[in-house]
């Protein structure tokens, strides 16, 4: 019998089995997506395909958080660059 990613407990970011993982996708019980965050951010695309793992892991939660600031305050630097400039 063929094991079903979509159901299982795999991280859809590392791969690695979890029991704590959190929903990518919005649904009634969750209403951050976080979904959104790795297509804008991370270097991969995710979507609700069916097939592979709907959870990411807490550790990646967090490195996807903190990704996002990171990524913020880089972006806030450039936006005062570019307003010096004019
Ligand atoms: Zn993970």
């Amino acid at each position: 019998m063929e094991v079903s990613l979509y159901n299982s407990t795999v991280c859809r970011l590392c791969g690695e089995e979890n029991d704590n993982g959190t929903f990518l996708y919005s649904s009634e019980e969750n209403n951050q997506n976080l979904s959104e965050l790795i297509n804008t951010y991370l270097p991969i695309k995710v979507s609700d395909d069916g097939h592979l793992p709907r959870t990411i892991c807490p550790g990646c939660t967090i490195q996807l958080e903190a990704n996002v600031e990171f990524l913020t305050l880089i972006i806030n630097g450039q936006v005062k660059y570019y307003s010096i400039k004019k």
